[in-house]
């Protein structure tokens, strides 16, 4: 048997329509925020990928996708969508037309990663970038965005955690404040912390461990170290956060560590998902469109949910979300009965009523049938029913059983 590729997976009915639902409620609020949707390529040059997600990163050493073209040219599956967006934005231009560049975009990202739950190797991904402004609103904005479609999926208790990483006027002098401390403390710290204190000391912040946490918590804090313009900037942002009532927390040690991140970053946890807590992480990005060789600049912020796990914790917090419906189930009593309710289905479908057609048989094998599908109604058509212009109708969940005419029938349905 061959079976689907370790770290992969088939999204099954009755799952998939929680998916379809997260999604079209992602859809209307993005819309609803005048964003409109991009569809990328799922592959890419890699070197896209080296410049625009770090070739130091996690990512670009360990995970990616990449593979050899047949003409010779190394291609990866995109493990991510922001270099992607900001690359087809440089190609064609978007700086050109009038606004900011609002797009969001879903669907499959790849990453080797060590399966685990809630995480797989090909996982999905809803995400947006606001490019063309380096404006606080936008980012407040763009927390709001996210908050709101959480909340209109149904997911309660999240927590906001906001921060700003700086720019590259201040946030050098942070890195080498944090150096220095790291020199006498690292020694009592983790095999990865010691290692990070010098390839890439921010990075010390992520760690998980427990013993290294009070130590952590002593280093310096990037809010001593931020310029003017950068603490004026994330102020801003708080502000008009409190404005909307959206609970945030500030997290000192929420940073990223790649240069073109700067100001405000921002990661959305939910308690439900156990360790792996993070449902989203997003942030500003004002020198990537440089990194990725766009001659004019492009300030923006995005953010990626991991829809694969809000789609886990919607299934575990409320199993009844988007479950499907089948309203009408005909059962035909006998070979001309089929015929007939072939017929039906077809002008009640054309209603969008969504309608099964059983198979012929005894009426007790057929009403067990329509109980096991969880249909709303069950219709009876027999030779008499066909004789009469006239059906039985039950109500699956009372039991009650009407009789209906072919008109009856298609107006309430
Ligand atoms: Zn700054
Ligand atoms: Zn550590």
């Amino acid at each position: 048997m061959i079976r689907a590729v370790k770290g992969t997976r088939d999204i099954l009915p009755p799952s998939s329509s929680v998916w379809n639902h997260v999604e079209a409620v992602a859809r209307a609020v993005f819309r609803s925020y005048n964003y409109q949707e991009i569809r990328t390529p799922i592959f890419e040059e890699t070197q896209l990928f080296l410049r625009g997600v770090g070739e130091e990163t996690d990512i670009v050493t360990k995970e990616m996708y990449t593979f050899p073209d047949r003409g010779g040219e190394s291609l990866t599956l995109r493990p991510e969508n922001t270099a992607s967006v900001i690359r087809a934005y440089i190609e064609h231009r978007l700086d050109q037309l009038p606004g900011l560049q609002k797009l969001y975009y879903i669907g499959p990202m790849f990453r080797r990663e060590r399966p685990q739950k809630g995480r797989y190797r090909q996982f999905s991904q809803i995400g947006a970038e606001a490019i063309g402004s380096p404006s606080a609103m936008v980012d407040a904005e763009v927390i709001e965005m996210v908050a709101e479609v959480l909340t209109r999926c149904g997911l309660t208790g999240f927590s906001i955690d906001v921060n700003s990483v700086g720019c590259p006027a201040c946030r050098p002098k942070f890195i080498e404040a944090l150096r220095q401390r790291l020199e006498s403390v690292a020694p009592q710290m983790c095999g990865d912390c010691q290692r990070r204190a010098t390839t890439n000391p921010l990075r010390v912040l992520d760690c998980k461990v427990p013993e290294d946490q009070p130590i952590i918590d002593a280093l310096p804090s990037i809010h001593e170290h931020l310029c003017a313009d950068c603490a004026g900037h994330f102020e801003l942002v708080k502000t008009l956060l409190s404005d909307r009532a959206i609970p945030y927390e500030v997290k000192p040690r929420l940073v990223r560590g790649l240069d073109y991140y700067t100001r405000t970053t921002f990661e959305f946890t939910h308690g439900a998902l156990g360790a792996q807590n993070s449902i989203l992480g997003g942030g500003r990005y004002d020198g990537l469109a440089e990194q990725l060789g766009s001659k004019v600049p492009a300030p923006g912020i995005g953010f990626s949910i991991g829809e694969d796990r809000l789609v886990m914790s919607i299934e575990e917090t409320q199993p009844d979300t988007a479950r499907p419906v089948l309203d009408l189930f005909l059962a035909p009593l006998g070979p001309a009965a089929v015929r007939h309710c072939a017929a039906l289905a077809y002008d009640l479908r054309k209603k969008n009523t969504v309608v099964e057609v059983g198979a012929d048989g005894r009426l007790k094998r057929v009403m067990e049938t329509a109980n096991k599908l969880a249909a709303r109604y069950v219709l009876i058509v027999g030779e008499n029913e066909m004789n009469a212009g006239a059906y039985a109708l039950k109500d699956m969940a009372s039991g009650e059983q009407t009789t209906v005419t072919r008109e009856q029938l298609l107006a309430r349905f």
